[in-house]
């Protein structure tokens, strides 16, 4: 199954809007200068003392890896040209050492309890580097990456030593692992066999659910699912599945969302919302399971919609339950993290646009209900038009129009959400009955031009109350860096929420503080009373 390619599409509505805002964030503000990118790589004066912060600054190459990503994925995906994109790069490279690292000097046996923070940060560093060399398709980009792997391959039986486990917080081989989906792009683009050893190798490290920080827990399966997707190998789809399974049962709030610490904490993050969206989206390629999409939509609409501030930034909240009952599109209780979720959540928005139809040969999937007009080839010499008009889930109506180049047999399956009543579908006009498979609705025809595919829900009011167990007591997020964080069995904590389809109006717990979301954008849902709810 494919994803609609860069250029063969344009979206509308909700999606694109916030996608212009965090593009908007990321080109307009004065914060990502040339010196603020590199204040964590070699040169700069902050570097990892013993004592010192391991947040933003300790995370080597984090700043510039991210933000070169970001522009990256946005140059890309819109056909832009951002020339600052090559003048950072070339401004990294320089602050790479000749054995590959870009950040403190460090032997296997002197490794710094910290040391796990500079990993998960050139993380960013490695795949902006093989993102700039299939842009520009110049050999230094690919040889720093090259490098910087020797290097990271070199060092990774440090993070394994007894003395060293002992000093870290449970997780902490998260921030290691996470180094997975840039390998498996080395791999891709070198065929070299050693990197697929090292991609394996990192594959059985990948750590089972458990309490841990879920951006770098989710950034680890999302390289998991990179390598089944080229491996196809059936273990590791099977890992990645049945940590699913928990993460759904625990973890998952009746939003949609998730916490920045599994299962429950007082705190959430734009970035581990962003990679929930991530990794169900490749969930669905992987399976076309349905179920995948349904969380993917919620994640999106409740969560990381919620996270995006009027300046197009994305945000994690200290206090989560601040701010609680009010629109995602105020500062209420938010803080923009500049540093890490402005930098990438707006990815997410650009996968799951690229999610909003997918095909392959014979089959054209319609996942997510955003207003669109794609072309793309299906087959060879065949091109297909679609255009998906709708205002769901404002509305409960959706029209898609096939234009096919020619006649042509194929099958088209249209998403039905868990969270309908009733379904009614026409074609040109006429009720038809699909088969029904893997949450989707699936007509295999002769399409022509001009085909109509008319689809009616009904959505379904729900209210949900959930018993909350396992949460974290402390309200530190970097509590995953310093402390092991504490998890108490609670009884008696509940959380109630009241849905309307895929959008979560208000929810409620009845305990401060709990990661509930708070209702969803009234201001573009505006047609929802949720005045009584409370
Ligand atoms: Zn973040």
């Amino acid at each position: 199954m494919k994803e609609l390619p860069y250029g063969s599409f344009k979206v509308f509505g909700e999606l694109s809007r916030r996608m212009e805002k965090s593009y908007h964030r990321l080109m307009t503000s004065k914060i990502y200068s040339l010196g603020y990118l590199l204040n964590d790589t070699l040169s700069a004066p902050k570097q990892i003392e013993p004592e010192a912060h391991p947040g933003v600054f300790g995370h080597t190459g984090q700043q510039s890896g991210r933000y070169l990503l970001a522009l990256i994925a946005h140059q890309c995906f819109f056909g832009l040209q951002i020339p600052r994109i090559e003048r950072i790069a070339k401004a990294v490279l320089v602050e790479q050492r000749p054995d590959g690292n870009f950040g403190p000097l460090r032997t296997i046996s002197s490794a710094h309890r910290d040391d796990f923070c500079c990993m998960s940060g050139q993380s960013w560093l490695l795949k902006a580097f093989l993102e700039l060399y299939l842009l520009f398709k110049e050999q230094p980009y690919l040889e720093a990456a090259m490098r910087l792997v020797d290097w990271y391959k070199r060092v990774l039986p440090a993070f394994d030593r007894p003395e060293y486990k002992t000093q870290q917080p449970p997780g902490y081989l998260s921030w290691v692992t996470m180094n997975l989906d840039g390998v498996v792009l080395l791999y891709r683009i070198t065929k070299k066999e050693k990197y697929l050893d090292l991609a394996n190798y990192l594959a059985d490290l990948t750590l089972p659910y458990g309490p841990f920080h879920t951006h770098h827990f989710l950034s680890s399966y999302r390289g998991l699912l990179d390598l089944y997707e080229t491996t196809k190998s059936k273990d590791v789809l099977k890992k990645v599945t049945s940590t699913w399974g928990k993460i759904k049962k625990e973890a998952v709030l009746p939003t949609g969302g998730i916490c920045e610490l599994f299962p429950i904490s007082p705190r959430d993050e734009g970035c581990s919302e962003a990679d929930l969206v991530r990794v169900a989206l490749s969930l669905f390629r992987a399976t076309g399971e349905g179920e995948f999409m349904d969380m993917a939509e919620r994640a999106l609409l409740n969560a990381l919609f919620m996270d995006q501030v009027p300046n197009g930034g994305f945000t994690f909240r200290k206090n989560i339950d601040r701010g609680r009952a009010t629109s995602g599109f105020l500062h209420a209780g938010r803080d923009e993290a500049f540093h890490c979720c402005t930098l990438h959540a707006p990815q997410a928005l650009l996968k799951a646009a690229q999610h909003l139809i997918t095909f392959n040969s014979d089959t054209v999937w319609i996942n997510l209900f955003f207003p669109c007009s794609a072309r793309f080839e299906l087959q060879k010499d065949m091109l297909l038009e679609v255009n998906v008009q709708t205002r769901y889930p404002q509305d409960e109506f959706i029209q898609i129009i096939i234009n096919p180049q020619r006649k042509q047999k194929f099958q088209l399956k249209v998403r039905i959400p868990e969270f309908v009543n009733f379904t009614e579908i026409s074609i040109n006009n006429i009720y038809t009955e699909p088969t029904f498979e893997k949450g989707y609705a699936s007509f295999s025809r002769i399409w022509k031009k001009g085909d109509r595919v008319q689809v009616r829900f009904t959505l379904r009011y729900r209210y949900e109350k959930t018993q909350l167990n396992n949460i974290h007591t402390t309200e530190d997020s970097e509590s995953n860096v310093k402390t092991t964080p504490e998890v108490n069995a609670k009884k008696d904590r509940a959380r109630q929420t009241f849905s309307y389809g895929p959008l979560c109006l208000a929810s409620e717990s009845n305990e401060a503080p709990l990661a509930l979301k708070p209702i969803a954008s009234v201001s573009e849902y505006h047609n929802f009373d949720v005045r009584f709810i409370h």
